[in-house]
C-alpha cells in the first residue's frame, strides 16, 4: 500500500460502482502446451520437448468492464489472448463467447461469428494495419469480407476516424504517415469497424511514450464506456494496468497467481509474486 502511494501513477483508477453487464467471455481451465518434438526425433527415440505456456486459467469478462492481465514477459499473457482469438488451438479448457464454446471449433467459417465479436489490437501496428494499404482500405477489409457494401463501410470508417480523434481524410493516407499513437488510434478504429463486444488489447500502448500512452488509454476507456464493451487489457506495465483496469489478473509462468479488483490486487496484493512485481515497477 505504501509502495503504491509513493508512486502516484500506480494508484488504481477509482472503482466503478457497476459490476458490469452480462458475461460475454468466459474462459474455463484454459491450457496450452507447445510441443517441439519432430516425428523423426520420436522415431529415433528422442524425447520430445514441450512448454506449458498456459495452465488452468479461468476468468469471466462482462460488458462494460476492463480486465487486465499482468505478469512478466513469458508468463503466458499473449498465449491466453492468441488462444481466445483462436489464433492458437488450446490443448485444454473452454473458451465461451456469448455462451458458445469455441475452443475446439475448426475452420474460418465456424470461427467467423466469434472472431467478429472479439477484436484484437496488437502492440505492433503493422499487425493491425497493412503498411501497403491506405487506412480506408484496411478499415473496410473485415466488413467487406462479411459482405458489407463498400459505400456504407467507408462512411462508417470516416465516422470512426473522428471517434478516435483523427480527420476523416486520414482514410486516404498510409500508416507510415502517422505517429505511433495515431496508428494505435487507427487500430482501435479498425477493431470497432466490426462492431465487437470484446476488445483484446495485447501490449497496445507498450511501445508509446508515457504521455501518448495516457491519451490512448483515455480514448480506450471512453470508447469502452460509451459502447459498453468488454476489454481484456494485457500489459507487463502495472502503471498502465492501474490506469485502465477494473479487475486485474496476475500471471506467473502460465498460471494465475491472483485476481480481483484493481484496487485490491495492486493496492493490497496477497501474493508474494504480485508484491515483487509492484516493488520492481519503475
Ligand atoms: P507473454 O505474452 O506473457 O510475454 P507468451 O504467452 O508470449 O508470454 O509466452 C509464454 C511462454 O510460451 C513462453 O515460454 C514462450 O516462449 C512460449 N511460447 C509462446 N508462443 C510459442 C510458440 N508459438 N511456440 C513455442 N513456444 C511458445
Ligand atoms: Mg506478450
Amino acid at each position: 500500500r505504501d509502495l503504491l502511494q509513493s508512486v502516484p501513477s500506480l494508484t488504481p483508477r477509482a472503482p466503478r460502482a457497476s459490476s458490469g453487464g452480462e458475461t460475454v467471455l468466459e474462459i474455463n481451465n484454459l491450457e496450452k502446451t507447445f510441443s517441439f518434438g519432430s516425428l523423426l526425433g520420436k522415431l529415433m527415440g528422442r524425447e520430445s520437448r514441450s512448454v506449458r505456456a498456459v495452465k488452468d486459467v479461468s476468468f469471466g469478462l462482462a460488458r462494460g468492464r476492463t480486465l487486465g492481465i499482468v505478469g512478466e514477459s513469458g508468463s503466458g499473457k499473449s498465449t491466453v489472448a492468441r488462444c481466445l482469438m483462436r489464433l492458437e488451438h488450446p490443448t485444454g479448457g473452454e473458451i465461451r463467447v456469448n455462451g458458445q464454446d469455441i475452443a475446439n471449433l475448426q475452420g474460418q467459417q465456424a470461427l467467423a461469428p466469434a472472431r467478429r465479436r472479439v477484436q484484437m489490437v496488437f502492440q505492433d501496428p503493422n499487425r493491425s494495419l497493412n503498411p501497403r494499404l491506405r487506412i480506408g482500405e484496411s478499415l473496410i477489409e473485415g466488413p467487406l469480407n462479411l459482405g458489407e457494401n463498400r459505400e456504407t463501410a467507408l462512411k462508417r470508417a470516416g465516422e470512426l476516424m473522428e471517434v478516435v480523434g483523427l480527420p476523416s481524410t486520414s482514410l486516404e493516407r498510409f500508416p507510415h504517415q502517422f505517429s505511433g499513437g495515431q496508428r494505435q488510434r487507427i487500430a482501435i478504429a479498425r477493431a470497432l469497424m466490426m462492431e465487437p463486444e470484446v476488445i483484446v488489447a495485447d501490449e497496445a500502448v507498450s511501445a508509446l511514450d508515457v504521455s501518448v500512452q495516457a491519451q490512448v488509454l483515455a480514448l480506450l476507456a471512453e470508447i469502452q464506456e460509451r459502447r459498453n464493451l468488454a476489454v481484456l487489457f494485457i500489459t507487463h506495465d502495472l502503471r498502465v494496468a492501474a490506469q485502465i483496469c477494473d479487475e486485474v489478473m496476475v500471471m506467473q509462468r502460465g498460471s494465475v497467481v491472483e485476481m480481483g479488483p484493481a484496487a485490491e490486487v495492486l493496492g493490497q496484493p496477497r501474493h508474494e509474486y504480485t508484491r515483487a512485481l509492484i516493488s520492481a515497477a519503475p
